[in-house]
C-alpha cells in the first residue's frame, strides 16, 4: 500500500567538504531534526565543486579548518562566484563555524599576508586567531543573546580551535546570538552572530552534544523557505 497523509518535506543541505568536520556536523543535523516541531526528511551531501551548489539545496554549513585553505580551494575550483550567488538566493540558509565566519565575513584583521579573499556575505568585521595564535584551543561556556537558542538554559558550551571572533557588526541587520564574557580581560566578546538567513559561529557546536545550534539552523532553513 503506499502511504497516506502528507508525506515528510525532504530538505537538503550541502556542507562545503574541503577541510574540517564533514561527519561531526552531519551526526548532529540528523539528531537535530528530530527535535524540530515539523516531520522533515534529510539528506546530506558533500559540496565540492560549482555543480554541487544546485537550486534544489536548502542549507549549507562551510565547516571550520583553515580559512586561507578554503578560500584557495574555492578560487582554483571557481566556486566563488556560484557561493555568492546560491547564498543570495531566497530561500537559501549558511552557517559558517569558525574559518567559515571568518569567509562569511565582509571585513577580516589580522589576515594572512597579502589578504585573502572572502564571501563578503555579513556586515562584520572578523579577527582571525582572534584569541592568539599560540592558544591553540580552549572550551569555555558561551552566553547566549537570543531567546530562540536559549530553551534550556543561557550558555553553552563553546569549543574553541584557532577561533576568530567578530570585532564589530557594521549593519542593524546583524544580531549577535551568543558572547563570550572573559572575566580577566573584563569584556565581552561576540562569538556568533546572524544576518538574515546567514549565521556565523567562531566556536564548534558540532564538537559537543548541544544540538541547539544545528536544531535553530534547521529553523532558520524552514523560515527561508517560508519567504519564497
Ligand atoms: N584560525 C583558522 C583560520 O584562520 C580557523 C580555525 C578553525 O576553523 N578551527 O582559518
Amino acid at each position: 500500500m503506499p502511504p497516506t497523509g502528507n508525506q515528510p518535506s525532504l530538505r537538503k543541505i550541502g556542507i562545503l567538504e574541503v577541510q574540517g568536520a564533514f561527519q561531526e556536523h552531519k551526526v548532529a543535523l540528523m539528531k537535530a531534526k528530530a527535535c524540530l516541531d515539523v516531520i522533515i526528511e534529510l539528506e546530506v551531501m558533500e559540496v565540492r565543486h560549482p555543480d554541487h551548489l544546485v537550486s534544489d539545496m536548502d542549507g549549507l554549513i562551510i565547516p571550520g579548518g583553515e580559512s586561507t585553505t578554503i578560500s584557495l580551494f574555492l578560487k582554483r575550483n571557481k566556486m566563488e562566484e556560484p557561493l555568492r550567488t546560491w547564498i543570495q538566493t531566497k530561500g537559501h540558509a549558511v552557517w559558517g563555524t569558525c574559518a567559515g565566519m571568518i569567509l562569511l565575513s565582509k571585513f577580516t584583521e589580522n589576515q594572512k599576508d597579502g589578504g585573502q579573499p572572502t564571501l563578503g556575505m555579513l556586515d562584520t568585521v572578523v579577527s582571525r586567531n582572534f584569541f592568539g595564535r599560540q592558544v591553540h584551543s580552549f572550551e569555555a561556556q558561551v552566553t547566549i543573546k537570543s531567546p530562540s537558542l536559549s530553551t534550556s538554559g543561557t550558555e553553552c558550551h563553546g569549543v574553541f580551535i584557532r577561533a576568530p571572533a567578530v570585532l564589530k557588526t557594521t549593519s542593524s541587520e546583524v544580531t549577535v546570538l551568543a558572547v563570550l564574557e572573559r572575566t580577566e580581560q573584563k569584556d565581552s566578546v561576540i562569538v556568533a552572530v546572524q544576518q538574515g538567513d546567514v549565521m556565523a559561529t567562531a566556536f564548534h557546536p558540532e564538537l559537543t552534544e548541544d544540538l541547539r545550534w544545528h536544531v535553530y539552523f534547521l529553523t532558520m532553513i524552514e523560515n527561508a523557505k517560508m519567504q519564497t
